[in-house]
């Protein structure tokens, strides 16, 4: 047995464990543990500083959840865009498959506590018809594998469902989608590493939510895979006690640079059973855009996104930089609250817009070109505007 599986096998888990470590009532852990059981493991156990902390809100059972049934059993409408057990098939041309229900971590947030910890929810079984799935439709051009975490399977079993995907020859790009860097950095070993990157392109997804999880163990673990040359990115869900101060996500996205983990999604949590205590309002998600577009490196700056309920995927949402727009300009301020004009050329999408009067139209208009190089005369006159009044501009 690897460290990594030991450390797992010896997690907090029981009923008794929850009464003990964490002073819970017995009733209330035995409910607890019927809605959605614990897995904590040594190493993510002792990043906890003190009780309630980041750390420990993320993974310790909390009675708060039992009062809590305000959410869809699968808010995102997984299981509806299913076609076959174990796919999710949602945007054109990738598509979810689920290879495991085990983590190295229950998170108490988890939006897939449905499929997640009981090895009856996600089966093997389902494999055979989701590689024919994935065989039929040519459409399908990148493979994310999630579960659960696909880094719970041993070496073998990935290895064997990698080698698989890969026979496939529209299958371009293989995701994993694994928090095991974050909360089981002990799982990213040479011998891992050494295998994926026989099947590249591999990118891997990770998720932190909180810098106290970089540590020396996570940062050897996400370096070991991008020196595998396997690019890596991060997903964070915005949660209140844990990261929804502007400060902390800016530290932990500076971080996760410094271990060469690209910030790629901020969520706003999900309307989740169970979860609805870590949920903030959409005004706390862009005050941290806010803190982080222009004050930080862009690289630092993940798509704030909220996954719409009802399975419509993926939806960005900005801060309002744009305070007004028409066919010649547009109006904007920037991260201190600037404000810049910005003119609007004239293309096929907005022919009304503003034309030049330099050399490549023809000076002053004359010899301007039409488009097929005979130099046909064209009237360019920018169409006067009314500005809006810049007290108007709310900055
Ligand atoms: S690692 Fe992901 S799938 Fe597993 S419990 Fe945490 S959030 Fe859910």
């Amino acid at each position: 047995m690897e460290l990594w599986q030991q450390m797992v096998r010896d997690s907090v888990h029981t009923v008794d464990q929850l009464v003990e470590k964490f002073g819970i009532d017995k009733k209330v852990a035995e409910d607890l543990d019927e809605f959605f059981q614990a897995r904590i493991n040594p190493y993510y156990f002792n990043l906890i500083r003190y009780p309630g902390d980041p750390i420990w809100r993320q993974c310790v059972p909390d009675k708060t959840e039992l009062e809590d049934f305000d959410a869809a059993e699968d808010p995102l409408m997984e299981d509806a865009m299913s076609p076959v057990p174990n796919i999710t098939h949602r945007y054109p041309d990738r598509a979810l498959f689920l290879v495991t229900s085990q983590c190295g971590l229950y998170c108490r947030f988890c939006t897939r506590k449905r499929k997640v910890g009981d090895y009856e929810k996600i089966s093997m079984r389902g494999l055979e018809s989701a590689f024919n799935y994935l065989e039929q439709h040519t459409e399908i051009r990148d493979v994310i594998l999630s579960g659960g975490d696909p880094l719970m399977l041993t070496d073998a079993m990935l290895e064997k469902i990698l080698q698989r995907l890969r026979e496939i020859p529209h299958i371009e790009i293989i995701r994993l989608g694994s928090r095991m860097p974050c909360v089981l950095p002990h799982r990213i070993t040479p011998k891992l590493v050494n295998m994926l990157k026989k099947y590249h392109p591999i990118y891997c997804n990770t998720h932190f939510n909180h810098p106290w999880e970089i540590t020396p163990e996570s940062s050897k673990a996400c370096q070991m895979m991008a020196d595998a040359g396997i690019p890596m990115g991060n997903q964070t869900v915005i949660m209140k006690g844990v990261n929804d101060d502007p400060a902390v996500m800016k530290e932990l996205v500076q971080k996760l640079l410094k271990i060469r983990v690209r910030p790629y999604y901020m969520y706003m949590a999900d309307e989740t059973k169970g979860a609805n205590h870590f949920r903030t309002s959409i005004e706390t998600g862009l005050s941290i855009v806010e803190a982080l577009r222009g004050h930080t490196s862009g690289l630092a700056v993940p798509h704030f996104v909220i996954d719409a309920p009802g399975g419509g995927g993926k939806i960005p949402l900005l801060p309002n930089y744009v305070l007004h727009k028409d066919e010649e300009r547009i109006i904007l301020r920037n991260f201190q609250h600037k404000i810049y004009t910005y003119k609007n050329y004239a293309d096929a999408n907005n022919p009304n817009g503003f034309k030049s009067k330099n050399k490549l139209n023809g000076k002053n208009g004359k010899n301007a070109s039409n488009g097929n190089g005979k130099g046909k005369k064209e009237e360019l006159k920018p169409k006067k505007i009314k500005l809006p009044v810049m007290e108007e501009v709310n900055n």
